[in-house]
Order: C-alpha cells, then sequence, then structure tokens
C-alpha cells in the first residue's frame, strides 16, 4: 500500500516537472537543479558564481531550505530576483513548489535560474523539479565513500562538482580515485574539481554555464 501511494505521488510529481521544463524551453531559461549534503558549499557556490557573471547574464534563484531564509538574505546583495522556499521539516523540494514559486518571476527575462535544493543526499534524487540539469556538489569533506553509498544521487546527476579541493590532501582524499568511483557508478557524469570559495577554480564551472545557457537560447545552432 505505501508503495503504491509512494508511486503515485511521483507519477503526479513528474507530470509537474514536466509542465516546468516545458514552460523553461518556452522562456529559453536554463535551469539547474543543485543538490548536496548540508555544508557541501551550495549556497557559496551561488555568490561566487553570481559575483562572477551577475553583470552579463540575468539570473534569479529559488532557495528551498527547511525554517530559515538565511541563504536567500546571503544573496540579497546581487539584487537579483530570489524566492524562498520554506519546506516547513520536508526534506526535498517537489516539482509542484517550483510550480507555485516560479509565478513570482519573469521568466522571460531570464538566462538562467538556480535552484538550491535541500541539503540532503537521499531523496532529492527521486523528485524532478523540470530543471535541464542537475548539478550535485560534493565535498571532500564528506570522505571518499558517498558515491557507492549515495548511489541514486550521484546517478541522478549529470554534474558532479568535487568541492574544497584544497582540503582534500588534509582529508586523506584521492581525487583520482573519487573521480573513478564517480564514473563507475554514473558512467557519463561530467566531473569538474573546484574550491566554491576560490573563484580562480571556477573557469570551467563558468564555461559549462555559458554553454548550457547558450544552447538554451539557441538551441538550432548547438545541436550539431
Ligand atoms: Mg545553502
Ligand atoms: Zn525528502
Amino acid at each position: 500500500m505505501e508503495i503504491k501511494i509512494f508511486k503515485d505521488v511521483m507519477i503526479k510529481n513528474n507530470a509537474i516537472g514536466e509542465d516546468n521544463r516545458k514552460l523553461f524551453n518556452e522562456q529559453k531559461v536554463l535551469v539547474l537543479n543543485l543538490t548536496s549534503s548540508p555544508g557541501a558549499g551550495k549556497t557559496t557556490l551561488i555568490e561566487s558564481t553570481l559575483k562572477l557573471i551577475s553583470n552579463k547574464v540575468k539570473a534569479a534563484v529559488i532557495e528551498g531550505d527547511l525554517y530559515t531564509s538565511r541563504d536567500a538574505e546571503r544573496l540579497e546583495v546581487f539584487k537579483i530576483p530570489l524566492v524562498q522556499i520554506n519546506t516547513e521539516g520536508g526534506c526535498h523540494l517537489d516539482a509542484r513548489q517550483i510550480h507555485h514559486s516560479i509565478k513570482e518571476l519573469s521568466l522571460n527575462e531570464l538566462d538562467i535560474l538556480f535552484i538550491e535544493n535541500v541539503g540532503n543526499l537521499v531523496c532529492p534524487a527521486e523528485f524532478d523539479l523540470g530543471e535541464h540539469k542537475r548539478v550535485l556538489l560534493y565535498s571532500v569533506t564528506e570522505g571518499d565513500d558517498k558515491p557507492a553509498k549515495y548511489l541514486n544521487m550521484f546517478q541522478a546527476a549529470d554534474l558532479i562538482l568535487i568541492n574544497k579541493i584544497e582540503l582534500a590532501e588534509l582529508c586523506r582524499i584521492d581525487l583520482e580515485y573519487v573521480e573513478k568511483e564517480i564514473h563507475r557508478i554514473n558512467p557519463t557524469a561530467e566531473i569538474l574539481r573546484i574550491t566554491a570559495l576560490d573563484e580562480r577554480t571556477l573557469e570551467d564551472w563558468i564555461q559549462w554555464l555559458n554553454k548550457n545557457v547558450q544552447m538554451r537560447e539557441r538551441p538550432d545552432e548547438s545541436r550539431n
């Protein structure tokens, strides 16, 4: 019985996710679903990214949090559209919440929409929000066993950013091994090494963003 209810929830969620994506496509806005465990650096990454791109591309952020609006407050300095979702204890965002929050945004004016999911390496894997790409942030301080332990999250990601790489040695983390582990579990995932606090390490990430924004804006040219 419980399994059936869960299936129905997923079917409904994914149908709304598809509707969201259709809307994002029509409005030519790239939408990223940022997932990670708590404290992996999602908000820090958004901050550093906005510092680098917010004068060139029009960005907005949807912040998913259990109770607080602390992350959104950190982003207020950028003067971009921000929508806060408080899940009141809920451990993931779902497509319906996104469907409601985008009513507060002028999608046609945006190039990119970041959705910061609730910090959790379990159920966000199951919930399609309508995003184009799922970006998983994985910090070396979490240990090298997480890809194997949280299979679904690592399998559901299009891009995996290994974060806090300057701490790898201190944490006894072999980055080559970590990348091999990720590719064993998700052979098609793109992987980049970053330190979200250090903008000098974000060049490839910014390039990845620009490439994907352009693919949304000129889908015909980017097909070949
Ligand atoms: Mg955060
Ligand atoms: Zn959940």
